[in-house]
């Protein structure tokens, strides 16, 4: 019940209309019973500064932040996590007496199931497919397994190159290679681990995989193929992966995963995770 008690989160961005984070929170919310609402905030990107202020004059407790507002928000902190800051993106805020901290939890989302294969991934060989956003999120996670070398393919040898030189000044000890897609056939078989961190293979495009269906079979036996995408769950991506023998794993647990860190870091309390899936399984059969 929404209350004269009833204390606010909530996540911003443009657009924010199709993010499932107010789903999985208030699903928690409600389960724990905690006076708490987690709702969308469409902010622009001029509005940024004044939303936030706005935040800490109405008691707002934390927020998460998606496109296009993970990098802006930087000068609107007061602290900011090493983990943020290697990557170079913030996706959880919480209020504190001096102002607002700032961290990633995008890191804890991306390592959650991996680290539930047992593997050992300390000197495996990482291959990240695509240089954006996520994909900052996911080199940090694969540093913090201690994989190496990790592997960067991207289009853009432009892009790759201020990737890498990104990545000098890090607090991680990160070793990163670059590659652009041509180089891919001949590198593929070193990978121990995959990762899509493009859209290719999204909803509607469900046929389109990122790497050429041709070159699955140089997949390295034992390989772990996974895809951050999580509608469709498997893409096609993964199919090929599995039919090659590969462990797959989808995008759905590394979201879950992010929110039920962000979730523990504001009402500092366990989170019920089972509880914030189901209620995205239900949502996505929900709506087909
Ligand atoms: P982004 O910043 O736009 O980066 C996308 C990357 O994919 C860029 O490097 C881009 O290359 C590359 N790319 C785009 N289209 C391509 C194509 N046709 N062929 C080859 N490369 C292509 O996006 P993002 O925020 O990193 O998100 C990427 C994906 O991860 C999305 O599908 C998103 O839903 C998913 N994601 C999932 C989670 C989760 O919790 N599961 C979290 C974050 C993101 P250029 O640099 O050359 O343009």
């Amino acid at each position: 019940m929404i209350q004269g008690t009833t204390k606010l989160l909530g996540v911003i961005g443009h657009p924010v209309e199709h993010s499932l984070s107010p789903v999985m929170h208030n699903a928690a919310i409600r389960h724990l019973g905690v006076d708490y609402v987690y709702l969308p905030f469409p902010i622009r990107p001029e509005d940024l500064a004044t939303a936030v202020h706005g935040f800490a004059a109405i008691g707002l407790v934390g927020f998460n932040i998606t496109i296009p507002h993970k990098q802006a928000i930087f000068p609107l902190l007061t602290t900011i996590s090493e983990t943020a800051q290697a990557i170079g993106a913030v996706n959880t805020v919480w209020h504190t007496p001096t102002g607002w901290s700032g961290t990633n939890t995008d890191v804890d989302g991306f390592l959650a199931p991996l680290k539930e294969l047992n593997i050992n991934w300390p000197g495996k060989q990482a291959m990240i497919l695509g240089n954006g956003g996520a994909a900052r999120a996911v080199v940090a996670g694969c540093a913090l397994l201690g994989m190496n070398p990790i592997t960067v393919v991207g289009r853009s040898h432009e892009k790759l190159l201020a990737f890498q030189t990104s990545w000098q000044t890090s607090p991680l000890t990160v070793s990163i290679q670059i590659s652009t897609w041509a180089e891919l056939p001949k590198l593929l078989s070193q990978a121990d681990l995959v990762v899509n961190t493009t859209p290719v293979g999204m909803h509607p495009q469900v046929d389109h995989s990122p790497i050429d269906p041709s070159l699955f079979s140089n997949l390295k036996p034992g390989v772990v193929a996974y895809d951050l995408i999580y509608t469709p769950r498997p893409t096609k991506f993964l199919q090929l992966a599995q039919a090659q023998g590969a462990t797959i794993l989808d995008g759905l647990e590394m979201l879950v995963q992010q929110g039920a860190k962000a979730l523990e870091i504001w009402l500092n309390q366990p989170i019920p995770v089972d509880i914030m899936r189901q209620s995205l399984l239900e949502h996505s059969d929900h709506r087909g």
